[in-house]
């Protein structure tokens, strides 16, 4: 069903796109410094299936660090919570996504699954019996969240940050020193870049976003996609460590569980309500998508969102 647009989404994005001049984009992974720093865009789908947007919703995003929320999913269904907090642990850390510093004083266990060591831990729990059947298993898995079997991952921004990983490196053989991950890192790597680089527009951004805002039931159908509790217990991450170490600005400012990642997109729930896909490359100093904030936190106190 295509999307209505309404004036009023669109004033929002005209206001908060005027921000998007004080960002940057990612260049640390070489392939996302091609994105356009001026674009922002925006789809809210609601639980039976109608949506809004506003901006160019056809342009495509890789999920980066959104992809993390989606792999601690499947993870904790494939193993349950007690083997996944074994590996990782449950409190924000209030320092950058790819941080090492706070690794050394619980090397046997990340944080949380939103930083880059936690996020490794988990795609290294993942079921499957390679590499290549474990990141199919992960894709299969979006596509259905997204009720969408196109999509697919960008291999030109697998590779740009397969090349470039020597940080994400460089944690993955702490974390295998201290017995949190298994498997080659390599092939844990190749994992974890393809699976960042999967890459979907807004409105399928929304569509996953509104799954986790139904705890996990498929919008329209009602069909289970997540159990409840696994959907309850990713939004609380969100809530707590999904928008880096601007988290509790957010939740002050904002009020939903959200994720964000360095390609700009970021995926919001607003329990009971609708989900929100939003790509601006723009990004703030602390990596979330400078436009994107603007525009959520007028959203929020437009249409009543926070759950606070
Ligand atoms: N692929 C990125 C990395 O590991 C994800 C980071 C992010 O979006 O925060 O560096």
């Amino acid at each position: 069903m295509p999307c209505r647009t309404t004036d009023e989404l669109n004033e929002l994005v005209q206001k908060a796109k005027y921000y998007t001049f004080g960002g940057k984009v990612a260049d640390y992974i070489p392939a996302l410094a091609k994105a356009n720093p001026e674009e922002l865009s925006v789809a809210i789908f609601h639980e039976d299936g109608t949506c809004v947007s506003a901006g160019d919703i056809q342009q495509k995003l890789t999920l980066q660090s959104v992809s993390k929320v989606l792999t601690l999913a499947l993870a904790l269904m494939d193993y349950g919570e007690e083997a996944v907090f074994d590996k990782v642990g449950y409190e924000p850390t209030g320092d950058p996504f790819n941080s090492i510093v706070k690794l050394e004083f619980s090397p046997s266990k990340p944080l949380n699954p939103m930083i880059n060591a936690g996020a490794l831990a988990v795609t290294n729990m993942i079921k499957g019996k390679d590499a290549d059947d474990r990141f199919n298993r992960i894709l299969t898995f979006i596509q259905d969240l997204a009720g969408n079997s196109s999509i697919g991952y960008s291999q030109e921004v697998a590779e740009s940050e397969y090349r470039t990983s020597d940080l994400n490196r460089a944690l993955s053989y702490f974390l295998k020193q201290h017995g949190v991950i298994e498997e080659d890192v390599e092939e844990l790597l190749m994992v974890y870049t393809k699976q960042c680089a999967i890459e979907m527009d807004c409105l399928d951004l929304a569509r996953i976003g509104c799954v986790f805002a139904m705890d996990g039931l498929e919008p329209v159908t009602n069909r289970r996609l997540i159990p409840a509790h696994v959907a309850r217990l990713c939004k609380t991450f969100m809530v707590t460590c999904g928008m880096y170490n601007a988290s509790g600005e957010f939740a002050v400012r904002v009020g939903i569980p959200a994720k964000s990642g360095v390609s700009g997109g970021i995926m919001g729930s607003v329990p009971n309500r609708f989900g929100i896909g939003i790509l601006g490359p723009a990004l703030d100093e602390k990596g979330n998508s400078i436009g994107g904030i603007k525009l959520l936190e007028m959203m929020s106190a437009k249409y009543n969102m926070s759950m606070f």
